[in-house]
């Protein structure tokens, strides 16, 4: 239950005067319906005002606070034209603009004839001077009642900044007094302030200096969010690894004939892995390990042999995609190395319904089965094991935290809990690692199997599409395959598949029936289907959305063509172009662009011509996007951060994992009086359901 002392925070924002249904609305979809989200959606500028006794060319551009004079208001006559009002400011004629203006409310405000004490943006308008919406309104003689400089806030269309001021004239002073759970000796080397008032100055700016990150006020908020971030991962990884796993100890002997059976030798950066991997299995407590591996670094057959390890153990093990398609094609490449070491191995997905499933259903329960391969559907209620020791989840960052524990809430009570292990090909930066998946251990596959050869990148102007789509008949007459990739458009579904509608058919123009389409729209049937033909060979070129799956595995693809590349990011680029040149033959990838580039978009393009190191790029987007870009954070289940900036903050993230592991080290269940304040904090960050595991063994 959140602490009484929090209930003002979590008060609807329709409680303070001037917030009516209608702002409501427009506030909870910018910052969020509570008190504590206004509080939260700090200031991102400055109004410097000037008090001015006559208006001057130099004056333009700039926040003026100026004495005038009312002659006459010019209602609208339509809805296009805005209300002016004439005055003069001495002999210096100036209109006041209104868009939407009320006549009642303006001639009530404004009264023809009176004086007025006014602040806003001076505006030329074809040579005459003109103040749209002035931000105040007051009488002349109400001296100093306009403020000389106010904080700016970020809004939406329908809210103005005075909504904001007026709101945190509101709340500001009336914040509760907090418990302190910050460390003292902390507190007082970074020179920071309590709670409340680092909030009051972060919503107070009086120069431009006070927006910088690391000003103590800002600091100190965004080290009690990283803080909240990280005890709420440390509950849930020490909560882990108090459950007694079961050592799966094997003999090594399946292990030794699908490595027998491999066409290769492991890599070092997979044997280390598995032996990390290997370790935890044998080991005593729950695994809750990462294993983080660029695209085509071999990550299925170190998954494959974890699982062999389970088997030989007396266990079963499952594998987790996100997709059919994945699925499947963890299936094909698994099935046959499993079945040489004499495991049986059964593919569970969506489609698999009626007495089929009921068949595989019976086989997985009594135990028949070594390994099942599937996707979501393996979340379904009525799929029981005989006895699973080992779940791996593939190519996630689709999945949070509490998912990777459901998964692992499949295994047999009594044998105590499921090992869980997650692969994913998106590198993920240091920074974001740590507060995305801070309860896991990490395992990094860092080295690519021998032979590879680099993807030829080129960055070519939208001008030039045409002889790109010329060029690629060399290529389809030497049998290889292309992958054309349409961008979305504007996150409109409908634009984004119209886009990739019209690039399919002026392709089958050129190539006929060797060009097949996919998008989201498809039913996953039909996408299954083009991308089985794209496989197989039926279909040479396959114009795509980005629907096309991260994972899919079609060795003969050389060539992989990115319309509108600067529309992507480069995490994804990244992850597109290693989609190619996996069979043998030298990949190309053609980022097409429409110029201009802005520097930022230069800059990006230039990194992956740069770099296959998917590590670096991941750090480089990170740089120039920030962290919620980068994934997607709302689909991917990472942490939205609201005052910490994962980049500028860096050390402060340092600092708090360290905070987060020695106070639970210290007091485990968060019951000193430092303790107590840490759970409020929990609370105010809304990391509530991390309290349960407080108490929860
Ligand atoms: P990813 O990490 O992207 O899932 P995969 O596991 O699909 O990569 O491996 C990509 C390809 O590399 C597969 O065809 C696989 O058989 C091959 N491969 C994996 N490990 C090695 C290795 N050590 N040497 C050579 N080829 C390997
Ligand atoms: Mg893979």
């Amino acid at each position: 239950m959140r602490p009484k002392i929090l209930f003002s925070l979590f008060t609807p924002v329709s409680k303070l005067t001037g917030i009516g249904p209608r702002l409501t609305g427009l506030i909870e979809k910018l910052a969020g319906p509570n008190i504590i989200d206004l509080a939260w959606h700090l200031p991102v500028g400055l109004v410097k005002r000037h008090q001015v006794a006559a208006l001057i060319p130099g004056l333009v551009d700039q926040n003026i606070v100026v004495v005038l004079r009312i002659d006459q208001h010019m209602p609208s006559r339509n809805r296009r034209t805005p209300y002016r009002i004439h005055c003069m400011v001495g002999n210096e004629p100036l209109t006041l603009v209104f868009f939407n203006g009320r006549e009642e409310y303006l001639r009530r405000q404004l009264p023809e004839g009176g004086m007025r004490k006014i602040s806003g943006k001076l505006e030329d308008y074809n040579g005459s001077y003109q103040i749209t919406h002035p931000d105040h309104i007051v009488k002349p003689d109400e001296t100093d009642s306009i403020p000389m400089f106010e904080p700016v806030y970020r809004l939406t269309a329908g809210l103005t900044n005075q909504t904001f001021i007026k709101a945190a004239k509101q709340f500001l002073p009336t914040l509760p007094d907090l418990p302190e759970w910050n460390d003292k000796t902390l507190l007082a080397r970074e020179k920071w302030a309590g709670w409340k008032e680092s909030l009051r100055e972060a919503h107070a700016p009086k120069e431009d200096a006070d927006f910088e990150r690391d000003t103590p006020a800002r600091a100190r908020l965004a080290y009690d969010e990283l803080l909240a971030n990280q005890l709420a991962l440390e509950l849930v990884r020490r909560s882990m690894k108090r459950k007694p796993g079961r050592p799966l100890v094997g003999d090594g002997k399946i292990r030794q004939k699908i490595l027998n059976a491999l066409p290769f030798t492991l890599t070092n950066a997979q044997m280390k892995a598995l032996k990390e991997i290997e370790a935890d299995i044998e080991g005593p407590h729950r695994m809750l390990r990462l294993l983080q591996g660029d695209v085509g670094s071999g990550k299925t057959v170190v998954a494959l042999l974890a699982m062999a390890q389970a088997v030989e153990a007396g266990a079963q093990a499952t594998i987790m995609a996100p997709t059919e398609i994945l699925a499947r094609q963890h299936f094909n490449a698994i099935e046959p190395l499993a079945s040489k070491a004499g495991l049986t191995c059964l593919l569970i997905t969506g489609r698999l319904k009626g007495k089929k499933r009921d068949a595989v259903l019976e086989k997985l329960a009594s135990g028949t089965v070594d390994l099942v391969i599937g996707t979501h559907a393996l979340f379904q209620e009525d799929i029981a094991f005989h006895d699973l020791g080992l779940a791996i989840i593939d190519e996630q960052h689709r999945f949070g935290v509490h998912q990777r524990l459901a998964l692992s809430a499949k295994g047999r009570k009594e044998n105590g809990g499921v090992d869980v292990l997650v692969m994913t090909a998106t590198p993920i930066p240091r920074t974001l690692a740590l507060t995305a998946y801070g309860d896991m251990d990490v395992s990094i596959i860092d080295e690519k199997p021998p032979g590879r050869k680099p993807v030829d990148t080129r960055a070519i102007d939208l001008d030039r599409l045409d002889d790109v789509a010329q060029g690629l008949k060399r290529k389809l007459d030497a049998g290889e395959r292309i992958y054309w990739v349409c961008p979305l458009v504007e996150e409109s579904l409908v634009l984004d598949v119209a886009a990739a509608e019209e690039r399919f058919r002026h392709l089958q123009q050129l190539y006929g029936d060797q060009v097949g389409l996919i998008h989201g729209r498809l039913k996953p049937e039909v996408k299954d289907e083009t991308m089985q033909r794209f496989m197989t060979g039926e279909i040479s070129i396959l114009v795509a959305t980005t629907v096309i799956e991260v994972g899919v595995d079609v060795p003969e693809a050389t060539v992989m063509i990115i319309e509108h590349a600067e529309r992507f990011g480069l995490a994804q680029l990244h992850q597109l172009r290693g989609r190619v040149g996996r069979g043998g033959l030298p990949g190309t990838c053609l980022l097409i662009y429409a110029s201009p580039l802005g520097e930022t978009q230069k800059a990006r393009l230039g990194i992956l011509r740069e770099t296959e190191d998917g590590f670096r790029i991941a750090e480089e987007d990170l740089r120039l996007r920030g962290a919620g870009e980068l994934l997607g954070t709302r689909q991917s289940g990472l942490p939205e951060f609201r005052l910490a900036d994962l980049q500028a903050h860096s050390r402060l993230l340092a600092i708090a994992r360290d905070d987060a592991r020695l106070i639970l080290e210290k007091d485990e269940k968060l019951t000193s009086p430092r303790g107590e304040a840490l759970r409020t904090l929990l609370y105010l960050f809304e990391r509530d359901s991390a309290i349960r595991y407080l108490t929860s063994g």
